[in-house]
């Protein structure tokens, strides 16, 4: 099967995910009982959109291996979560059922590499969905080491007009598009290297122990760039320079060795290339994704609108000295 023939039931396994993750957050993060440090509404929306999007993939590509974050192990002792995640999966897919969700959850663990395979984040930004912020269903198919599908839902994206909840599409012969329901007609991602320095925003994750704060706004300074960030969780950022609610992604790496997740970045950067902008690593290396579960031969992250690319990139080699850069 083409690349172009899997859009549809890509589209069709995130929309039915996205719903039921946001199923779970009503229900289950409004209750009075729940506490910060309670994370079983994540928990239960990463193992119901996981088994949801399996289920469907399995029935479309049976051969096709698939790189998913999560697996069965945490659940099989487990019977009553187990029962609670299929009580949300059942009115999406009776077939995901207390019988069927682990042999579903083991089927995302395939180890990657230089083939076709699928890769899925069930739910990329779990602090965000905690906290009532972004966060994303991301689903990709990879070929050769590239990603030549992605499909990235975010339920609470905000950034556009009349849209609440989009889903954002692109690949390799597959437009950059966003769907504001199932049944709407797509719109066209706007070309975001029309977008001038003096309006340009930087996006970067929420989290200080997942990007550098500090040195980005050492690099926008330089650029030029003076409107506020916009930070967000999950891959939203990719949607956010997509759609021209953002300039620049970057992504500064801040733990030593640390090596980025293959389900953390695919899908956005099918969609954002779909869309005219760019991604590289802060090498300008092109991302490897034929390296099993990380991009081993990658080193942080940025993705542009294109124009602003490589300017980034030089102001970023002027704030980092030779010896410390990206080890
Ligand atoms: P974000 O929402 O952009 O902060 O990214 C969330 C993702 O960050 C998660 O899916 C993790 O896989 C990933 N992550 C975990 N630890 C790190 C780290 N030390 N540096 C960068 N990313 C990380
Ligand atoms: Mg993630």
């Amino acid at each position: 099967m083409k690349n172009t023939d899997l859009l549809k039931p890509a589209l069709a396994a995130v929309w039915e995910a996205s719903r039921c993750c946001e199923a779970i957050a009503s229900e289950l993060l409004q209750s009075d009982s729940q506490t910060k440090s309670d994370r079983s509404p994540v928990t239960i929306a990463d193992y119901a959109s996981q088994a949801l999007i399996l289920h469907r993939l399995k029935a479309i590509t049976p051969d096709l291996g698939i790189v998913a974050e999560e697996g069965a192990e945490g659940l099989r002792e487990e019977p009553e979560l187990v029962a609670r995640i299929a009580s949300f999966t059942k009115r999406f897919s009776p077939e995901v059922n207390e019988e069927t969700l682990l042999d579903l959850l083991d089927c995302g663990n395939h180890e990657g590499g230089k083939g076709t395979f699928w890769t899925l984040d069930p739910i990329d930004g779990t602090k965000g969905f905690l906290r009532g912020g972004q966060y994303a269903v991301a689903l990709a198919l990879v070929e050769k080491g590239q990603p030549t599908l992605g499909v990235l839902g975010c339920p609470r994206y905000e950034w556009i007009e009349d849209a609440a909840g989009i889903v954002f599409s692109g690949g390799e012969g597959i437009p950059g598009e966003f769907w504001t329901s199932e049944s709407a007609a797509p719109r066209k991602l706007r070309s975001c290297s029309e977008i001038q320095v003096a309006s340009a925003r930087l996006c970067e994750s929420v989290e200080s122990a997942h990007t550098a704060h500090d040195l980005s706004a050492k690099v926008i300074k330089d650029l030029g760039i003076s409107s506020d960030i916009l930070r967000m969780d999950s891959q939203a950022k990719y949607a956010a320079v997509a759609a021209g609610n953002a300039a620049l992604y970057l992504r500064l790496p801040v733990k030593k060795g640390y090596r980025e997740k293959i389900w953390d970045h695919a899908a956005g950067l099918a969609v954002i290339e779909a869309a005219g902008g760019r991604v590289t690593d802060l090498n300008g290396k092109k991302l490897d994704f034929s390296q099993g579960e990380t991009l081993k031969n990658n080193r942080g992250v940025i993705a542009s609108n294109g124009t602003l690319h490589h300017p980034a990139l030089a102001a970023l080699l002027v704030h980092t000295p030779e010896a410390s850069r990206w080890e």
